[in-house]
């Protein structure tokens, strides 16, 4: 190339070339200086960014030139004032200056030509660099993202985002402190010494959390001051959107921190947000999950999970498990009488005195309904459950006020105690209630080895009794019911039988809820088989409390009776008083709607129960049944309640039938006394339907 401006152009070019070689942006400024300063033969230059030299040439080592060098005057120590130019080159200038021969005209233009040069290779590196650091942030975050999606333990975690923070926003000190109990504790931490750890854990927050980014570049800032950093940005941590912590990156270098740093930051903070909201969220859950809604106890599946751990815990330590269950008494009444929100209100009290009575380490659960269950830990003696059991029955009595309501709670409680595991506590501590409630609740029942037997009896006993009713195993007997003056028949009492006295298999009936199934059995074998009776013979059907709860029961009656062809007014149900008693709005309903039927009804061992005068009088009743034993005792005292029985019939119009009369004396004392019906061995035995029809 010829002349001036070939000779320009190929030192363009040859630098071009160097500085494509460059790949950081303080190398390609170093080569940009080096390789102007050797083309222009220059002695000194200097490369300004943004009022800073960030590149000399031909000054002693640490005698950095005046930021203007180049522009108004170009002195070099050792050389004095040279002849200069400079260039503009990307928000600075680059300068050079030479001994003797002052630089052309054409030599400037080369130099802008250079500068531009340079300004688009940093332009290039630069953009390089951030999308470098962008990939490498967005890596970091992905991973970040992956271990809170797999719940990785959250220490970790928090401890990859204080390393990330560390690595891709920079800096020597970088902190996340959390919120707790108005408390800042350090959370995770990467270039922190022990003193520093402990001055920054364990302080009581003054004032809120911060809400934003902020950047603080004051050396005596109280963070920065201890250690000599001379920086520091700050990026809240949020959970569930509420400020809960703060993470911190500092330095020992001033304008560390530009717009790149601080996106990043705000990154990590809001993946820190995520994965303690996650964290947060998630152990709300598995609370949930493990907790009753209603009272905050732990709910059965906790409780079992509890009482497993105390039972390995009672093998290896030689002491002793309880296991309370207790089933408040009356709930039910409470619940329909006060309405569904003050039986909460009640369960929620009762949750409260019982956590209050517990010693600390046992566990109160609500296992569902009216059922608590509480766990008593490492007993040396066996009858400390017990005397916790009535403990938990004294704190429960203190009355409770629900909305100006006053009630006193009561419980049924068993108990049962096991060393080590193997057993099932739960299932005996449930017997042992059981038992609590048959003899008369408000009490502490233990659990003893022969309830667990005779459950087992119970539940093939049951089995057997499902399998006789729909295989045919059951027959019914029918006891006349007679005219005491004359003799006749009126009616006769269908009477179930099967291998077992009913007396063993009624109650099991009824509380395996059997007794629904097989009392419509009844009816409908009574009803078909009275249906062919002489004359107008009546029958009537024993009816259990339980029979009557169901919905259907009115409609099972009304069905048996236009199957076999039976009048309704040839039908008499027997209740007991105890049912009349129990929710006496509802059975006062069910009985007017049978009576609309035109089926009768009967009181049977009247007398024995709670019996109220008033509902004598309120209910559509037919007949009063006298029991027995006031018949056994008719000459010694039981003739007074035989008595009030019979006039109370004749007061109230209804027919009164004297059961189980065995002897001809306590027909006539009966008699004597006005009652007209009567039944018992000494008329007849129950009897199979066909010897009645003989005996007829
Ligand atoms: P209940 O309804 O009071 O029936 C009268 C019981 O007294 C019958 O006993 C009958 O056999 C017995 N009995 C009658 N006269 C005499 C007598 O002179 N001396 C003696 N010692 N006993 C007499 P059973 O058949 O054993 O029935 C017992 C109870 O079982 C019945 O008492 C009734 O409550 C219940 N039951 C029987 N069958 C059914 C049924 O189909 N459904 C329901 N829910 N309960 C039934
Ligand atoms: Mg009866
Ligand atoms: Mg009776």
């Amino acid at each position: 190339m010829n002349g001036p401006y070939g000779w320009a152009a190929q030192q363009l070019t040859e630098y071009l070339v160097q500085l494509g070689a460059c790949e950081e942006v303080p190398a390609a400024v170093r080569t940009g200086l080096d390789r102007a300063a050797e083309a222009f033969e220059a002695e000194a230059g200097v490369v300004v960014r943004e009022g800073t030299v960030v590149a000399s040439l031909g000054f002693p080592a640490r005698e950095s030139p005046p930021a203007d060098w180049g522009v108004s005057g170009a002195y070099v120590p050792g050389l004095g004032e040279l002849p200069s130019m400079h260039s503009p080159f990307d928000g600075g200038w680059i300068a050079l200056a030479r001994e003797d021969e002052p630089f052309s005209v054409q030599e400037a233009a080369l130099l802008r030509g250079m500068a531009q040069a340079l300004a688009q290779t940093v332009r290039m590196l630069e953009l390089v660099h951030s999308l470098r650091s962008r990939q490498g942030l967005l890596e970091r975050l992905a991973q970040i993202q992956r271990s809170i999606v797999e719940r990785t333990d959250l220490d970790s975690l928090l401890e990859a985002i204080v390393n990330g923070a560390g690595e891709l926003v920079g800096g020597d000190v970088i902190t996340l402190r959390l919120l707790d109990d108005g408390v800042l504790r350090l959370a995770a931490a990467s270039g922190v010494d022990d003193s520093t750890r402990t001055r920054l854990s364990g302080r009581t927050l003054v004032g809120p959390l911060p809400t934003e980014l902020s950047l603080h570049e004051d050396p005596s800032h109280p963070f920065l001051a201890p250690e000599g950093l001379q920086s520091v940005m700050t990026a809240p941590v949020l959970r569930n959107g509420h400020p809960c912590g703060v993470l911190a990156v500092a330095s020992r270098s001033a304008g560390l921190y530009g717009a790149d740093e601080r996106e990043a930051m705000v990154a990590f903070a809001e993946h820190a947000s995520l994965a303690l909201t996650d964290a947060h969220n998630h152990a709300d859950a598995v609370h949930r999950a493990l907790h009753d809604p209603l009272t905050e106890l732990p709910n059965r599946s906790l409780f079992v999970d509890r009482l497993r751990q105390a039972e390995q815990r009672s093998a290896r330590a030689g002491t002793a498990v309880g296991v309370l269950f207790l089933d408040l008494d009356g709930f039910k009444t409470i619940n329909d009488s006060l309405g569904h929100g003050r039986g909460d209100e009640l369960l929620i009290a009762i949750a409260a005195r019982l956590s209050e009575a517990l010693r600390a380490g046992d566990t109160a659960a609500r296992l569902g309904g009216d059922e608590f269950a509480v766990l008593v830990d490492g007993l040396t003696d066996e009858r400390e459950a017990v005397l916790v059991a009535k403990r938990m029955l004294d704190a429960l009595r203190a009355p409770v006020d629900l909305g100006g309501h006053i009630v006193t709670a009561r419980a049924s409680i068993g108990v049962a105690t096991a060393r080590g595991p193997g057993g099932d506590l739960l299932r005996d501590a449930d017997l042992a209630m059981y038992q609590a409630k048959s003899q008369g609740r408000d009490r502490v029942v233990s659990f003893d080895g022969d309830m667990h037997a005779a459950m087992v009896a119970s539940v093939a006993l049951e089995h057997e009794l499902r399998q006789a009713l729909t295989e045919g195993g059951l027959w019914l007997a029918y006891q006349p019911i007679v005219d005491l003056e004359t003799g006749a028949f009126i009616a006769a009492e269908a009477l179930c039988r099967w291998t077992l006295p009913p007396l063993e298999f009624i109650p099991l009936a009824e509380e395996t809820g059997l007794i629904v199934p097989l009392g419509a059995w009844v009816l409908e074998e009574a009803c078909r088989t009275a249906a062919s009776w002489p004359g107008d013979l009546a029958v009537t059907v024993n009816v259990s409390s339980v029979q009557l709860r169901s919905a259907e029961f009115v409609a099972t009656v009304a069905g048996a009776l236009s199957r076999g062809g039976l009048p309704a007014d040839r039908l008499i149900l027997e209740l007991t008083e105890t049912v009349l008693m129990t929710d006496f709005k509802r059975t006062a309903g069910l009985l007017r709607e049978l009576q609309t039927l035109g089926v009768r009804i009967a009181i049977d061992d009247f007398g024995t129960g709670h019996s109220s005068l008033q509902y004598l009088k309120a209910l559509p009743l037919d007949t009063l049944k006298i029991p027995k034993p006031f018949i056994d005792t008719l000459d010694e005292g039981g003739g007074e309640l035989a008595r009030a029985i019979v006039d109370l019939g004749r007061s109230f119009g209804l027919t009164v039938v004297a059961e189980g009369i065995e002897t001809e004396a306590q027909r006539d004392a009966l008699r004597a006394l006005g009652c007209t019906r009567g039944q018992g061995y000494l008329f007849a035995r129950p009897l199979t339907a066909e010897a009645l029809l003989t005996a007829v």
